[in-house]
């Protein structure tokens, strides 16, 4: 497989749309909010069946977070609080990467959980529901493919972000 150069603002719409077919159905249905802060085109050289499984991995964790949130509230509670995802991009000051900051305002992170999500095969999750991986091949993806980092933010009972930086082509 070749790297390609790929607009990222559409890389992101499309998980979106995908990410959207997923949530029909689902009782959760979290207000999506993308940021964009540079013009039109931020391009990078990548893989971008990767990349996009890195977005849909971090998505489906965010809406995994705002179930768990929901867990036992009355439907008004939820709506004092609604469950929100945002997507922030904006170029780093050098202008040489882009940041990509993925919040929901879900369950959080304990911080004993905190420095072991990003191993092969941890998992919160029920059996069935979570399988430990997502966060690994994220890591991988961006680090060892695409010379990025991955890093976490979260309060618990708060939520998390999750920033990804990938240098610009
Ligand atoms: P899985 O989703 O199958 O459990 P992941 O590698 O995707 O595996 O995530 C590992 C763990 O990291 C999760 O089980 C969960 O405890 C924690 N986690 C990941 N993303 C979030 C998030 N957005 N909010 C809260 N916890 C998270
Ligand atoms: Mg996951």
């Amino acid at each position: 497989e070749q790297k390609v150069l790929f607009n990222l603002h559409e890389g992101i719409n499309s998980t979106l749309v995908i990410l959207k077919h997923r949530l029909q159905g689902n009782k959760i249905r979290p207000a999506i909010q993308v940021i964009q802060d540079y013009g039109e085109f931020c391009l990078i050289e990548c893989f971008p069946g990767q990349l996009n499984q890195v977005f849909m991995n971090l998505l489906a964790n965010a809406i995994d977070a705002l179930e768990e949130s929901n867990y036992g509230l009355s439907f008004d509670e939820i709506k004092a609080n609604p469950n929100q995802i945002t997507i922030h991009t904006a170029l780093t000051e050098d202008k040489n990467h882009v940041l990509i900051r993925i919040k929901d305002n879900g369950v959080g992170i304990p911080v004993e959980v905190k420095e072991k999500i990003f191993n092969h095969l941890f998992t919160t999750k029920a059996v069935g529901k979570g399988t430990g991986l997502g966060l690994s091949i994220a890591h991988q993806i961006i680090v060892q493919k695409h010379k990025g980092t991955l890093q976490v933010n979260s309060v618990l009972g708060e939520g998390s972000e999750f920033i990804i930086t990938l240098p610009i082509y």
